[in-house]
């Protein structure tokens, strides 16, 4: 006798945990499979959310529907799983130069910009450098990515909706009008698996462009709080005197070992304006699932009609997956239709 479900997700990385929340909200069925070690990036990143590409002067994707409405979405699960993982703390964007300190100073007037920065020149710290003041970025923050997704993988634990194993391709099959895997029967299969999308025969036709991130987990004894300072790199306040301090971007050799020499490059952009005595804690390497248009990914899979994708996540999980979660979800389940830049229709 097969248990019947609704959903069958496979990865619990940002995605995957995203829109199992939305099943849950929509009252739908679902189970999670994860096995760690295919891929971890969500748990090596930051977590950081930032409205503003402030090196390149620009507005990331989308960001008048996904930042403003962020805080809203992630206190509603933290409501649900009783912990707390949202940070409303400022990315403060050190100036560092004349030229940067002008430009903002007209383009923080600009119509684009005006709602998302404000100019400060209040002192950082008193051993970080920035001496031509920083912008404080609006709707930016930290999620701890970690605790997130561990609590709400134990509160799948005891309903059994989350199953701790490698997804074994060959035990699937599809029917008319859904799927079996092992001992379920679905209505649906959705494939949230990060760079090991590559693995999977029903969507290793949709190319990534994986992207290697390392961070380095640092001990201080400089007093940051509530505010992320960047230049070239970001200085987290993890607490206790602890900093997550990142990252790179290597596309060659895409492996989760930490190096020396990305461990050199993020010490490198560090020091040139953090001055305070430090030690090196902890260093960890993953690998970012970026598509090639720097767009998410999700939508039916040409496989078959009860398969689906959401992936392409990038560098910017923490504020894609949940709009893009609810979106598939409504996709799914009320046949709106998906923004044509993020169907996956698109790779046809
Ligand atoms: C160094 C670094 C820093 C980053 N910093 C930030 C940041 O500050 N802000 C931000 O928003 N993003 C950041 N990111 C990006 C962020 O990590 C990604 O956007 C996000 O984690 C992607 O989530 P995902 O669920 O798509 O993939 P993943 O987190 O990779 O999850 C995929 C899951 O699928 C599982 N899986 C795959 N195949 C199988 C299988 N066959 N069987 C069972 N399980 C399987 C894996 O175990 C994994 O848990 C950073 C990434 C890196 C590497």
């Amino acid at each position: 006798m097969k248990h019947k479900i609704d959903n069958i997700v496979v990865g619990a990385g940002l995605a995957g945990t995203w829109l199992c929340y939305q099943f849950i909200k929509s009252s739908k069925s679902f189970v999670l499979i994860d096995e760690m070690g295919h891929s971890k990036s969500s748990f090596v990143a930051a977590g950081i959310f930032n409205p503003i590409l402030a090196n390149r002067q620009k507005i990331s994707y989308n960001a008048d529907e996904i930042y403003p409405n962020l805080g809203k979405k992630y206190h509603e699960v933290e409501h649900y799983l009783h912990e707390k993982f949202y940070h409303h703390h400022p990315v403060s964007y050190i100036l560092d130069s004349l030229r940067e300190l002008n430009d903002w100073a007209a383009l923080s007037e600009s119509h684009l910009f005006k709602d998302f920065v404000i100019m400060t020149n209040e002192r950082i710290g008193d051993q970080i450098i920035s001496d031509f003041g920083a912008l404080e970025i609006q709707d930016s923050g930290w999620i701890d990515i970690p605790l997130f997704l561990t609590s709400f993988r134990k509160k799948l634990v005891e309903p059994n909706h989350f199953i701790n194993e490698n997804f074994d391709y060959n035990a699937l099959e599809f029917s008319d009008d859904g799927l079996t895997y092992k001992n379920f029967e679905a209505k649906n299969i959705i494939f949230c698996q990060g760079t090991a999308n590559d693995q999977n025969p029903l969507t290793a036709n949709i190319k990534l462009k994986p992207a290697k991130g390392e961070v380095l987990i640092i001990r201080s004894e400089e007093n940051v709080e509530g505010i992320i300072p960047q230049s070239g790199v970001f200085l987290l306040p993890l607490g206790n005197n602890l900093y997550k301090v990142g990252s790179n971007f290597e596309w060659k050799t895409l492996d989760f070992q930490a190096t020396e020499s990305a461990k050199n490059e993020i010490l490198a952009k560090l020091t040139k304006w953090f001055k305070a005595p430090f030690e090196i804690v902890d260093h960890q390497a993953g690998i970012r699932p970026s598509s090639h248009d720097r767009r998410p990914i999700l939508g039916r899979l040409s496989a078959h009609p009860s398969a689906y994708i959401f992936n392409g996540l990038g560098s910017k999980g923490a504020a894609l997956a949940p709009l893009y979660s609810e979106k598939l979800c409504k996709y799914i389940y009320d046949g709106v239709e998906l923004p044509p830049e993020v169907d996956v229709s698109r790779f046809k």
